[in-house]
């Protein structure tokens, strides 16, 4: 028999973390629901564009991204708490994991390394990553590496650890349907319409609203890295797509992003409107946000200063 003198190398297959795949099917199987009848209600709007408010923009934007990961601002402990738990409600893991795997992808956007670049493939850059096992997750290695600042903060080893976190989200979703179900019964005063009440606020406010988040957030991955217009000549794909900087409440705005990852401000032109960043205006003009950064895109060509040169 002849042997080949190549060896022949196992395919390696990406492993799939089956609780990660569980946790999503689950969400988006539960996502018609809310369109039946006894769970539907005009009601689920305002709750979920609330939601993202809450959860999704000051949540993740403010407290995950600009604050934890890019130190664009300055708050009090306690309001920055506030903050990264209600990034918690929205289900994108514990913080320690979000902040090193954004840092990564900055560090190497769109090459090799880069956890979730899209340019081979939407899907992988949208939510292929998420339930797809990262090696270098493995151990706390990537956690030294990258969120050094964050491991000296008792409270985030705290939220890492035992799954904390995760608690903390199931909590909240404890306290919407106890908080839905009193409201519910002392504003009918039936226990049947309370029931129903509780059952909407649990389509509306916890699945429809955490699955909205997760794709507008997962948006800004994916279609922010490729489609869309560029302010400025980075090393990178990013782009400024209007439609995801609408639906994120500013994080669409990202080839600015790339270009000054740093700035608190991520709408570098007077239309390019950025609700996250007014909120962060706000609490600097009532006293609760310092050293905000302002915008500075050292290094990069805008288009603009092109096009005068
Ligand atoms: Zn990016
Ligand atoms: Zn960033």
């Amino acid at each position: 028999m002849i042997q080949s003198a190549v060896a022949v190398q196992p395919v390696v297959r990406p492993k799939i973390l089956p609780v990660y795949v569980g946790v999503l099917i689950a969400f988006h199987a539960l996502v018609p629901l809310a369109f039946v009848p006894y769970f539907f209600t005009w009601w689920g709007i305002p709750i979920l564009l609330i939601g993202n408010a809450v959860f999704g923009s000051i949540g993740i934007n403010l407290g995950y991204h600009r604050l934890l990961t890019h130190r664009s601002l300055q708050v009090p402990g306690w309001l920055e708490k506030i903050f990264v738990v209600c990034g918690i409600c929205s289900l994108e893991g514990p913080p320690l994991k979000w902040v090193a795997t954004h840092r990564m992808h900055h560090q190497t956007s769109d090459e090799e390394g880069d956890p979730h670049s899209p340019v081979d493939h939407f899907y992988w850059g949208h939510m292929g990553w998420i339930y797809t096992e990262d090696k270098r997750f493995k151990g706390f290695g990537p956690y030294e590496k990258y969120v050094p600042d964050l491991l000296t903060d008792r409270f985030m080893r705290w939220l890492h650890k035992k799954n904390r976190w995760a608690k903390i989200y199931l909590a909240h979703l404890a306290a919407i349907l106890v908080g839905a179900f009193v409201i519910g019964w002392a504003v009918t005063g039936e226990l049947e319409d309370a029931v129903q009440i509780t059952a909407q606020a649990f389509a509306w406010g916890i699945v429809v609203r955490t699955v909205y988040v997760w794709h507008i957030t997962w948006l800004v991955n994916s279609a922010s890295h490729r489609w869309g217009y560029r302010n400025y000549e980075t090393s990178d794909r990013s782009r400024n797509n209007w439609v995801v900087a609408a639906l994120t409440n500013g994080e669409g705005w990202h080839n600015n992003h790339h270009a000054a990852p740093r700035s608190a401000a991520h709408g570098h032109r007077w239309w390019e409107i950025d609700l996250t960043y007014t909120f962060i205006r706000m609490l600097e003009v009532v006293g609760l946000a310092k050293q905000v950064v302002p915008i500075k895109v050292a290094g990069y060509k805008s288009k603009d200063a092109e096009k005068a040169a």
